[in-house]
C-alpha cells in the first residue's frame, strides 16, 4: 500500500501533489503518477476535457520533468505512487487511472456508440477483492479496461454512477466494494472539487487557507499544512476550495476532529549519517528511552484504563501482527510463557484472519503494529472481535490510529517516523512495550515477586 495525496486550491497545485509524493517515496513505490483538472485553474481546458495525466514506472523527480514538459497545470488533483498487487508495474497499470468506454457516460451500452473520453480520474490504495464480479457488470454497460488492476474497476464504477453529483456517485459506489481502499477522485464536470473515502487503508485530510488537502499520510502535507482530520472507516469525505464535508460509514454527516500534526518530511534530517536506516539504528537509545518515559512501575494500567480486570479475566494470549512486528511477537511468546507462565501463541495476521480458529473468550488478544493501520492486523482483530474475543490489547506506535482506536487497551510506543524499510527502532520499542505486557500480566497473574519486579 503506496500512497495518495490530492488537493482542491486556487493555485496551480502539481508542484505540490508531486512533493507529496516525494514525502512518501520512502515507502517505496513502482510507478507514479498525477492527473489533474486543468479547467479548476483559470478556466484553462485540456485535451480530455480538462482532465490531464502524467505516469511513470520510473522516480518521482522524472514525473516532475514530464510534467513539466507537458505543461500540465491545475488547481484540482490527485497523485499517487503505486505498488502493484493486481497487473504488472507499467504505466498503463500506474494510476490515476480514468473511466473510458462507450459507457462512460452514456448510460446503457448500445453496443456499437463511440468510445466516450473519461470523466473520472482515480488513485487507489489497497485491494478490492470483489474485483472480477464489478469488471465482468461494468464491461456489459461498455466500459473498457485498459489495465489489469483492481482499482480501474472503481473508476468506471463512479463513472457508471454518476448523476450530476460525484459525492453521491462515491458513496454509493464503495457500498459495492469489498476489500481495502483509500480513494481520492475526482470528476470532469466538477473542476473544483476531489471526493476522498476510505476502509482498511489510510487517508487523511489537510485544511490550508483557502484550499483543502487529502493524503494517505500527513508526512505528504508536511510543510503544507499542519492541521489534519484523521478519517475512520468507512468515512467519505466532499472537499472543495476551502471548506469540507464528511460523512460517516452510515453516510451520517459527521464532524471529525482537526489535530495539529507536525509531521516531518524526514528528508532534511538526514544529518551526519548515510542513509535512514543506518540514522534509526543509532536512534534506538532515545527511541527507547522515550518509549518508556513516564513508566515509574509496573502496573496494568500502563495499558489503559480497567486492564488491571482485563488480565485478571485471561488465561491466554494470541499475539496477530505482520512482518517485523510478529517476529516481535515471536519474542514476546517466550517472555510471557516464561514469566507470566500464561500461555501464549503467536499467529501471522494474514493467516489467521483466513483459517478457521477455535476461538477463545478468555483470550487477551494482542495486535502489535508500526502504523496502527497495517490492513491484515486490523482485518485479523476484527475477525477476532467476531468470534466473541473482546478483550483487546495493541503495541503500536501511531496514537491516531484506527488500531489504537478499535482496542481496548494500548501501549503506545515512541519510536517516531521510521523511514528504513528494514525496521529498527520500531522493533525495538515494540519489544519494550511487549515487556512491560509481561511483567504486568505476571505482577497479575501473582507470579512476580516484589524483588524480581
Ligand atoms: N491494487 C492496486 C493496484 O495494484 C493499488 C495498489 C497500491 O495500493 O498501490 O494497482
Amino acid at each position: 500500500m503506496c500512497g495518495i495525496v490530492g488537493a482542491v486550491s486556487s493555485r496551480n497545485i502539481v508542484p505540490i501533489l508531486v512533493q507529496g509524493l516525494q514525502r512518501l517515496e520512502y515507502r517505496g513505490y513502482d510507478s507514479c503518477g498525477v492527473a489533474v483538472h486543468a479547467a479548476s485553474l483559470n478556466g484553462a481546458s485540456g485535451p480530455n476535457g480538462g482532465l490531464q495525466r502524467a505516469r511513470s514506472t520510473s522516480r518521482v523527480s522524472e514525473l516532475m520533468d514530464q510534467v513539466q514538459a507537458d505543461h500540465i497545470e491545475g488547481g484540482t488533483g490527485i497523485a499517487h505512487t503505486r505498488w502493484a498487487t493486481h497487473g504488472a508495474p507499467a504505466v498503463h497499470n500506474a494510476h490515476p487511472h480514468f473511466s473510458h468506454g462507450t459507457g462512460a457516460g452514456a448510460g446503457v451500452y448500445t453496443g456499437d456508440a463511440p468510445l466516450k473520453p473519461g470523466r473520472v480520474a482515480l488513485v487507489h490504495n489497497g485491494i478490492i477483492e470483489n474485483h472480477d464480479e464489478l469488471r465482468a457488470a461494468l464491461q456489459a454497460k461498455g466500459y473498457e479496461f485498459l489495465s489489469q488492476t483492481d482499482t480501474e474497476v472503481i473508476a468506471h464504477l463512479v463513472d457508471s454512477l454518476y448523476d450530476g453529483d460525484l459525492f453521491e456517485a462515491v458513496k454509493a459506489a464503495v457500498r459495492q466494494l469489498h476489500g481495502a481502499y483509500a480513494i481520492a477522485v475526482f470528476h470532469k464536470d466538477e473542476p473544483q472539487r476531489v471526493i476522498g473515502a476510505r476502509a482498511g487503508s489510510p487517508l487523511i485530510l489537510g485544511v490550508g487557507q483557502g484550499e483543502t488537502f487529502l493524503a494517505s499520510d500527513a508526512m505528504a502535507l508536511a510543510g503544507v499544512t499542519n492541521q489534519i482530520v484523521y478519517l475512520e472507516e468507512g468515512d467519505v469525505v466532499d472537499i472543495q476550495l476551502g471548506k469540507y464535508w464528511v460523512v460517516d460509514r452510515a453516510h451520517q454527516a459527521v464532524s471529525r476532529e482537526v489535530k495539529t500534526v507536525n509531521a516531518h518530511s524526514g528528508a532534511a534530517e538526514l544529518g551526519p549519517y548515510r542513509h535512514y536506516m543506518q540514522k534509526e539504528i543509532f536512534e534506538q537509545p532515545r527511541a527507547i528511552a522515550d518509549t518508556l518515559e513516564g513508566v515509574e512501575g509496573i502496573t496494568p494500567e500502563l495499558f489503559g484504563d480497567g486492564a488491571y480486570s482485563t488480565f485478571k479475566a485471561i488465561d491466554n494470549v494470541l499475539i496477530l501482527a505482520c512482518g517485523t512486528s510478529y517476529y516481535s511477537g515471536c519474542v514476546a511468546k517466550y517472555w510471557i510463557e516464561a514469566i507470566a507462565k500464561v500461555p501464549c501463541q503467536v499467529e501471522i495476521a494474514s493467516e489467521y484472519r483466513y483459517r478457521e480458529s477455535v476461538p477463545n473468550p478468555n483470550t487477551l488478544v494482542v495486535t502489535i503494529t508500526q502504523s496502527g493501520e497495517t490492513a491484515d492486523t486490523l482485518a485479523a482483530l476484527r475477525h477476532a472481535q467476531s468470534l466473541g474475543m473482546t478483550h483487546t490489547l495493541t503495541i503500536c506506535n501511531v496514537p491516531t490510529s484506527a488500531m489504537v482506536r478499535e482496542c481496548q487497551h494500548a501501549y503506545v510506543t515512541r519510536a517516531g517516523a521510521e523511514i528504513g524499510v528494514a525496521s529498527t527502532k520500531a522493533f525495538t520499542t515494540q519489544l519494550a512495550g511487549l515487556f512491560l505486557l509481561t511483567l504486568a500480566l505476571a505482577q497479575t497473574q501473582g507470579r512476580l515477586s516484589d524483588e524480581e519486579e
